[in-house]
């Protein structure tokens, strides 16, 4: 294990920090030596204090591990955190303080303007701003903050930015179609989203569009300027277990032929696929030509859970083009994309007071 970063999951009982446990199980680079939750688990070994929700059995490996408190005193090199927003902040920049790097799940620093609000595929180079970081906060060394995007935004820019890099943005239009487990354990109330739909995810629009706009800002003068493009979305809950589907209607600059737009889109590669990260998936859009593709049930697992499959790419009467996009929620848009983000971030040495014991 001498090679591997010790890992510790904050919120390790819930539905992202299971997904945690189970992306890291087998990792070559990651093993989980802490695991931390509420007083309602603390003091029980993993295997008491969780209710494990996914399929087959929790690993050996972390069954004995006693969950603890999330104070940062974790026998660990780094920090996944999937706390609820409300305690995230404080319990995240208690870590960094402390030294920890903490690769966060929660909205509570994505949108500070010195905290990189990562995809790896989309804008690596808003890893500078840890640069900035190092300025402006009181960490000891080694302790950094980088966040991952909402689930729902992940889909929309990783269908999007590729467009926008090669013909230019001018407006965009999502609607979305959230799966329940994209508001953890136990959710939304069985009664209310049963032969139902939910028109209603607190905060999510103002999440789903602001965040658009920074991941595909660009970072200068030491800091992400964020993309022109006027965004709107509406969000709605719908009877989905996992994958989060989005609507998207989109203005270009130009006016490439809808198969210029599956070409870009399925040529689409990044610097996690050219230094072959352990949880990058090989073709990050996987563009279906079917009819009635993308759906939850049959491509939230492409990839491994890591790629987005975007269909029924057509031209629009009113902005132009047209698409439906999807990827699994609680992987590519949570465990998988923290995940990812360390994996960069370890092959870019910035993890570098922690990856140093294992030279
Ligand atoms: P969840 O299923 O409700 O799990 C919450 C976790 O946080 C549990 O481990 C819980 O521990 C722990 N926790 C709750 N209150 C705590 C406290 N006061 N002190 C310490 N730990 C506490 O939620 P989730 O869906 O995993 O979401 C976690 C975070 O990820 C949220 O910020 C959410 O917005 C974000 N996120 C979720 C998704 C998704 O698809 N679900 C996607 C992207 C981002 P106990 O079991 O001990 O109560």
């Amino acid at each position: 294990m001498a090679n591997k970063l010790r890992v510790g999951i904050l919120g390790a009982t819930g539905t992202v920090g299971q997904r945690f446990v189970q992306l890291l199980e087998n990792h070559s680079r990651f093993e989980i030596t802490a695991l931390a939750a509420s007083d309602r688990s603390q003091g029980k070994t993993y295997a008491e204090a969780c209710s494990w929700k996914l399929a087959g059995e929790i690993p050996e490996a972390v069954k004995s591990i006693v969950v603890s408190a999330c104070e940062p005193n974790l026998d660990c090199d780094l920090v996944f955190s999937s706390l609820p927003s409300e305690m995230a902040r404080e319990t995240e920049e208690n870590f960094a303080r402390e030294g920890y790097p903490v690769i966060s799940n929660s909205s509570a620093f994505r949108m500070d303007e010195d905290v990189p609000l990562l995809i790896p595929e989309i804008n690596h180079d808003h890893l500078k701003l840890l640069e900035v970081q190092k300025q402006t906060r009181n960490f000891k060394e080694g302790g950094l903050i980088v966040t991952n995007p909402n689930c729902s935004t992940i889909v929309v820019v990783m269908a999007l930015a590729p467009l926008h890099y090669r013909y230019g943005l001018e407006s965009v239009v999502i609607t979305t179609l959230q799966a329940i487990s994209g508001a953890g354990y136990p959710g939304v109330a069985s009664l209310d989203i049963t032969d139902n739909i939910y028109p209603f995810i607190k905060g999510e629009e103002e999440k789903v569009e602001s965040e658009t706009q920074r991941i595909m800002g660009q970072f200068q003068n030491d800091k992400v300027e964020y993309a022109p493009f006027p965004v709107s979305a509406q969000t709605i809950r719908v009877n989905v277990v996992d994958g989060h589907t989005a609507a998207i209607r989109f203005k270009l600059k130009s006016t490439p032929s809808i198969e210029e737009i599956k070409e870009t889109l399925s040529n689409f590669s990044s610097l996690p696929q050219e230094l072959k990260l352990e949880t990058a998936p090989q073709r990050p859009i996987i563009v279906r030509e079917e009819q009635d593709r993308p759906q939850p049930k049959l491509d939230r697992n492409a990839g491994g859970g890591m790629a987005t499959s975007v269909g029924r790419i057509m031209h629009d009467k009113v902005l132009g083009y047209r698409m439906i996009a999807l990827n699994h929620n609680v992987i590519r848009g949570a465990a998988g994309a923290a995940v990812l983000n360390a994996e960069l971030m370890l092959s870019q040495s910035l993890l570098g007071a922690q990856a140093s014991r294992l030279q």
